[in-house]
């Protein structure tokens, strides 16, 4: 049989994460916490599973969560998205980034993909029979080259892949960045957004998060995914949201009804519940901003070099001033010895380019990075 993915292995973040459980290496690759989650929400789903709420809800999620999640974004991004025709609840960011590319895409259209890329956006565009188009951010601060994302547009482009913040650098998109944008999609009506926002809540150093929900001219032509687990420290519960125009969230209906079909009823109406409390998500930047700070500290005793990292679960560190050991081998090598799981650049990247970077993880409680940096001071090479 041919294989519709035949480049394509398993993912890093499962890899990473199987070698570290391998090893019992403190797991600082895949993006997760390991501290609790909020007791409060667990308290809510908890009682709607009891209450009876143990049914299908509506294809696109429960009303009341849409409604909610409806003020919640209008609260923060002067947006009024119809809970109607323009929300629909996901089983997490990563299917609502795919069900949004599925929904557009058609053979031979190209995808402009920024790499580092988070893992999942390439293969998902190449199962669609639509083609990536590569462009590499400016290595070290990760900005996009705009020029070069002008010159590689075509009459095949159908979209353009945002993250910010973005995973796995922690780069975050500014004013220009949107101006850029917006004049892109003003000369090629052709163009859709795909933003990936599903940290919009780690954002650190008092910057705005530029949602394109701000913009009406660019919501027009955006899928904006978005993810509770990122949240509300629960990645495993695996449930988020997609808002878009409603003409763009008619397509993306089309293709959730007869996939997931509908999310599970007990978290939604426990999310409905929980999202009039504002500080359980105004806070949190502020509150993983901590981590970063924490980590970064206790990361000057060791060779590493940190690089900045102004929003997401991760900033990346530098290791070029003292090997030159490929990063995958180097990330192996720092599981296997020294109990350390990172997750090398190099995996972002198609050309597998590597810059001598590995990605931390620092959503972790503070004994946890405190004893991943006192075995990483051991390294001499
Ligand atoms: N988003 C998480 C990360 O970057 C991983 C999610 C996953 O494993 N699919 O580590």
């Amino acid at each position: 049989m041919n294989s519709k993915l035949p480049d394509t292995g398993t993912t890093i973040f499962t890899v990473m994460s199987q070698l570290a459980v391998e090893y019992n290496a403190i797991n600082l690759g895949q993006g997760f916490p390991d501290f609790m989650m909020s007791e409060g929400l667990i308290a809510v789903v908890n009682a709607a599973m009891q209450k009876g709420y143990n049914q299908y809800v509506h294809m696109c999620g429960l009303p009341l969560l849409r409604e909610k999640i409806a003020d919640k974004v209008q609260k923060l991004y002067h947006t009024a998205a119809d809970a109607e025709t323009q929300i629909t609840v996901t089983p997490g960011g990563t299917y609502a980034i795919y069900t949004a590319l599925t929904s557009i895409l058609e053979k031979d259209d190209e995808v402009i993909v920024f790499e580092p890329a988070y893992d999942s956006y390439i293969p998902n565009i190449i199962i669609n029979g639509a083609k990536p188009v590569l462009i590499q951010l400016q290595y070290p601060d990760y900005s996009i080259p705009w020029q070069e994302v002008k010159e590689k547009i075509t009459a095949k482009t159908k979209a353009i892949i945002i993250n910010s913040p973005h995973n796995p650098t922690g780069a975050v998109i500014n004013e220009n960045d949107i101006e850029q944008l917006r004049a892109i999609i003003h000369n090629n009506s052709n163009i859709f957004i795909i933003s990936d926002e599903v940290y919009e809540h780690l954002i650190f150093d008092n910057l705005p998060h530029l949602s394109m929900l701000r913009y009406p001219d660019l919501l027009e032509k955006s899928f904006v995914c978005f993810s509770f687990g990122k949240t509300y420290n629960c990645t495993g519960w695996k449930i988020g949201y997609c808002i878009a125009s409603p003409a763009l969230m008619k397509e993306f209906r089309k293709v959730h009804q007869f996939n997931c079909f509908s999310c599970n009823s007990f978290v939604q109406y426990g999310l409905a519940a929980f999202l009039d409390n504002e500080d359980a998500y105004l806070s949190l930047g502020k509150f993983i901003q901590h981590k970063r700070d924490y980590f970064q500290n206790l990361m000057k005793a060791t060779r590493f070099k940190s690089m900045p990292s102004y929003g997401s679960y991760f900033q990346c560190y530098s290791y070029k001033d003292f090997s030159d050991e490929d990063d995958m081998q180097l990330a192996i090598r720092l599981t296997k010895e020294y109990g350390v799981t990172t997750v090398p650049l190099s995996s972002f990247y198609q050309s597998k380019k590597d810059d001598k970077v590995l990605r931390f993880c620092f959503a972790k409680k503070e004994e946890t990075l405190k004893e991943a940096a006192s075995r990483l001071k051991k390294i001499s090479v």
